[in-house]
């Protein structure tokens, strides 16, 4: 038996990558060392801190994977209110480019739930097994397990994350840029209703986001050099920090869930493709969270390739390879250009002429509606 595809790690790129391949009637396999357990039972206990803004374009791609979760979980934001340091302020509103929301929030955990349980559903055989080796040949690759089963396939797809094994394994080298910031995470109840309204405050290099969750409750994002100084706090004492940093815009804000810090890092492998493997996700690429874009990215991947290689009988195909890594260039590095860009300009606190650059650059951009609306469109993936 050869597969059409394996795909190494079941996050939520890989799990879209598998079921999507699978819709097709490809013969294909997930490896996935920690799969999500199939009791849902315990999804609707409390409330995710690791959640995603997902883009309208990437939720109509998994309703069409039938994995979309419950509505009930999901926050459309309707209008974003993005501020400067220093008077700055841009605004994005759905109904003046006539959608119906901007983007949905949804939880990590609903997600990768939904999506597997369509992986069982569609019976999609998964291994949990390590894996210990990859082969390549021209027409083939053979991966090996740590328990010396091997199974053999047309493409190895790398989902694996960030710290990529397939991508050690193909000798592909990646350029890391640490920010020198964490993301730090938590949930709050709202003392106002935040109406549908994500807000993000560049202040001081600093970068905080609210979200909103369904209710009077919001995901905060806080980018900071110093994340200790949120997650040694006490959480009555975070909850306070995070309200004076917002400036009290939805009153006092009490915890929801404990606060975590990831490092954040852009990462650009030199090429996302070699012999008969093709990497997707983080695997390919990291950004700064500043534009909710990551996730998004990922989904961008497996639609790109979903839709190049349908009809064509070998997946793991050179041409094909090379046109996914193509089209997939330019896309990325926009939006890690931008995200790096917008961190940058905001983080630099030496040049004296940049705050009244920075800030005046958003109001003009905030009084140039037809530029606003098409930039809000392409964040959209319209
Ligand atoms: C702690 C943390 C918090 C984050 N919070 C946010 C956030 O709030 N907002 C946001 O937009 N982005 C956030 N991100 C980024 C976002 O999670 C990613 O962009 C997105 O999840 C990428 O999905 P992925 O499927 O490519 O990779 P991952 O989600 O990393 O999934 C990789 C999968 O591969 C599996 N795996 C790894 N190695 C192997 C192996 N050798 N064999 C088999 N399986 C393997 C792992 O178990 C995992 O399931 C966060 C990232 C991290 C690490």
């Amino acid at each position: 038996m050869i597969y059409d595809a394996l795909i190494i790690g079941g996050g939520l790129v890989g799990a879209a990558m598998a079921v999507a391949l699978k819709q097709q009637q490809r013969r294909v396999a997930l490896l996935e060392i920690r799969p999500p357990a199939a009791d849902t039972a315990k999804l609707e206990q409390g409330w995710d801190a690791r959640i995603y803004a997902i883009s309208p374009a990437n939720r109509a791609f998994l309703q069409s994977l039938q994995a979309w979760p419950s509505e009930s979980r999901i926050q459309a934001v309707c209008r974003m209110d993005v501020r400067g340091d220093n008077g700055g302020r841009i605004e994005f509103d759905a109904e003046a480019i006539h959608a119906e929301r901007l983007t949905s929030i949804a939880e990590n955990r609903w997600l990768l739930a939904a999506l597997w349980q369509q992986i069982r559903a569609l019976d999609i055989p998964v291994f949990t097994e390590a894996a210990a080796a990859i082969a390549t040949e021209i027409d083939s690759a053979t991966l090996t397990l740590d328990n010396g089963e091997t199974l053999k396939t047309k493409l190895i797809v790398g989902a694996d994350g960030a710290g990529s094994w397939v991508r050690g394994q193909a000798d592909i080298r990646v350029k890391e840029d640490a920010y020198g910031h964490h993301g730090v995470v938590a949930n709050f109840h709202t003392e106002k209703s935040h109406g549908g309204t994500a807000y993000q405050w560049f202040k001081n290099g600093e970068v905080l986001a609210y979200l909103p969750l369904p209710g009077n409750k919001i995901s905060m994002v806080w980018s900071t050099a110093e994340p200790e100084k949120l997650t040694l706090l006490p959480p009555e004492a975070l909850a306070h920090a995070v309200t004076e940093q917002g400036g009290g815009i939805l009153g006092k804000l009490s915890p929801l869930s404990p606060a975590f810090a990831f490092n954040l890092i852009l990462r650009r492998p030199e090429t996302t493709v070699a012999q008969r493997i093709m990497l997707i996700g983080d695997a390919a690429h990291t950004i700064h969270p500043l534009a909710g874009q990551g996730v998004n990215l990922g989904f961008g991947d497996v639609i790109e390739f979903a839709a190049l290689s349908r009809g064509t009988p070998d997946l793991g195909a050179h041409q094909l390879l090379k046109r996914y890594m193509q089209n997939r260039l330019e896309p990325v590095r926009t939006m890690q250009l931008a995200c790096d860009g917008l961190f940058r300009l905001f983080g630099n606190q030496s040049l004296p002429a940049l705050p009244w650059l920075r800030n005046n650059g958003l109001n003009l951009v905030n009084a140039a509606a037809p530029l606003k609306h098409q930039m809000i469109k392409h964040a959209m993936g319209l």
